[in-house]
């Protein structure tokens, strides 16, 4: 089967921005000029497709950006993609200039676009995982998810010290509305009590009645780190929720909210990002379509964007009993 002849690549961050993003976009347009193509970077996700932002990217365009967070190009929610007009315009803007792959840098959801889309044009798109939230299978890691915990991490060191000289218990909420990656491996780094995340059902009862007994052996620093999309809801439902039960312990929330997203990205955001973004435009150049790039066992491995789209990972029980038997 012949290779279809890929020439003139375009590149867009989409869905929620992630740290590290900058440094994806980069490797895309270097691997891309390396190998002599055209590259294109559209500004603000799918919205740029429709609304033809769409510029030419030189060596210079991605110079001293690796260390930034958020992107450069700029990302959106396009409701207009969701519908065929939306795409036939963003296609007809790709045509003129020729442009003939695409790689798209965000979550599942812009994986599910990028893949419609090639079914309608015959574009082929490589998508790369940029999400905080580690929620896509066939990837070990995804952009931005390793700076958002140390982020978080960074944060609830911070608030033990303050729950230490006050005897408070604190309740610390971290993002993932569908996912606790964060949580979880923010709450494991830092000595949290309890995690509560949306994949695993918390008994309220019990947990309760752990930190009566602690409270009993003087076991005063108390963090639960609450993923936002825990069954009980956020960190304000579930410090609510323990302030009814435990009337005398002194009970302080605290959200993390956006910083989790922004920053520079760590060493290991820039390391997965400037590897995905080779490999991306390698895939396009040698015929490996409609994937999503991914590392998993320190290699490459290139799901269907298709398969990217519908499979969640899984937390491992390993990961749950260690939280339980470390926190006693
Ligand atoms: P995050 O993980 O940060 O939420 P995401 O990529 O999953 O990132 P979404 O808002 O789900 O973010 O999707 C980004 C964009 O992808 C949407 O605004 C839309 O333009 C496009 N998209 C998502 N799903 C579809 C679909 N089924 N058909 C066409 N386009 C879609």
């Amino acid at each position: 089967m012949s290779v279809k002849k890929v020439s003139k690549i375009a590149v867009l961050t989409s869905g929620g921005d992630a740290p590290g993003m900058n440094a994806a976009i980069r490797a895309v347009v270097r691997t891309g000029l390396y190998h002599g193509l055209e590259v294109y970077g559209v500004v603000r996700g799918y919205n740029g497709m429709i609304e033809d932002d769409i510029f030419q990217m030189d060596s210079k365009s991605v110079a001293n950006i690796i260390q930034r967070g958020g992107t450069i190009l700029k990302t959106a929610r396009s409701k207009e993609f969701f519908e065929p007009e939306g795409r036939q315009k963003a296609y007809e803007n790709l045509k003129k200039r020729g442009i003939d792959g695409i790689v798209v840098i965000g979550g599942d959801g812009s994986f599910k676009g990028a893949q419609k889309f090639s079914n309608e044009f015959d574009i082929p798109c490589i998508g790369l995982p940029g999400t905080i939230d580690k929620d896509i299978a066939g990837s070990d890691f995804t952009i931005g998810f390793d700076t958002a915990v140390n982020t978080a991490v960074e944060a609830i060191d911070k608030i033990r010290d303050t729950a230490d000289a006050h005897d408070r218990l604190f309740v610390v909420e971290v993002m993932g509305r569908d996912a606790g990656y964060i949580a979880l491996h923010s709450g494991i780094a830092t000595g949290a009590e309890n995690i509560l995340i949306p994949e695993s059902k918390t008994d309220m009862n019990l947990l309760v009645k752990g930190l009566t007994e602690k409270e009993k052996r003087k076991k005063l620093v108390n963090l639960i780190v609450v993923a936002e999309g825990d069954e009980f809801g956020g960190g304000t439902e579930v410090a609510n929720l323990l302030k009814e039960k435990l009337p005398n312990a002194d009970i302080r929330v605290c959200i993390l909210g956006h910083i989790q997203r922004g920053g520079a990205p760590s060493c290991l955001d820039r390391l997965i990002a400037s590897r995905m973004g080779y490999h991306a435009v390698e895939c396009l150049l040698n015929g490996t379509h409609n994937v999503m790039v991914g590392i998993e066992d320190n290699k490459m491995k290139y799901t269907p964007l298709n398969n990217a789209v519908k499979a969640k990972q899984k937390i491992s029980d390993e990961w749950l009993k260690i939280v339980k038997i470390l926190a006693s």
